[in-house]
């Protein structure tokens, strides 16, 4: 099979969760099993190796995306900051708010985390509306630093989300679509 079909035979549907009407795609089992998680990481490392240019950080979002990218920053060499919903951060912190389906979240940077001018790969397991991806990107501008790529194992297209980071000049790198 390839890489994709591989990695989407290893993505668990959740029918009705967290609410009725969802489809929840649990990337847990591609995590358990030692062979996939390899494969998984692998092929975000090659896509970052292979790169005339590479990132100079890696951003990961709160807290599936601290798992994919804390293994990806270690494997390129990189350093590695995460990117938490409000409340989780000791030190002086960015805050950025944003619209979800019922109410808001915030999420926050160390304000010491990245430098003006850095090319910052944001890491999360899953793109639906796009919201948290765009507010990590904000996050990273307001402290001078840029997002390289924005990196998810799954992309749900129906939702629009990818199409509106691409549209806002994000470039986007992701494995598996489900519609
Ligand atoms: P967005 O902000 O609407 O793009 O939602 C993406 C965020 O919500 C990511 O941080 C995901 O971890 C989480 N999320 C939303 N839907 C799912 C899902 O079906 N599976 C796993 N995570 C999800």
């Amino acid at each position: 099979p390839s890489i994709t079909d591989y990695l989407r035979s290893h993505i668990r549907t959740v029918p009705d969760w967290p609410a009725p009407g969802v489809q929840f795609r649990d990337i847990t089992p591609l995590l358990q099993d030692p062979r996939v998680f390899r494969v998984l990481i692998d092929t975000f490392v090659h896509r970052y190796m292979d790169r005339a240019q590479r990132p100079d950080v890696v951003a990961g979002l709160d807290a599936r995306g601290f798992i994919i990218g804390s293994v990806l920053a270690y494997e390129l060499g990189l350093g590695f900051v995460p990117i938490r919903k409000k409340g989780k951060l000791p030190f002086t912190t960015v805050q950025e708010t944003y619209e979800l389906e019922y109410g808001s979240a915030t999420v926050e940077l160390h304000a010491d985390a990245v430098r003006p001018g850095d090319r910052v790969l944001v890491v999360d397991d899953l793109i639906a509306t796009g919201g948290t991806m765009m507010a990590g990107k904000k996050l990273l501008e307001k402290l001078g630093a840029e997002v390289f790529e924005g990196a998810a194992i799954v992309d749900l297209p129906e939702l629009g989300g990818s199409q509106r980071l691409r549209e806002a000049g994000l470039a986007l790198f992701t494995l598996v679509d489900f519609g």
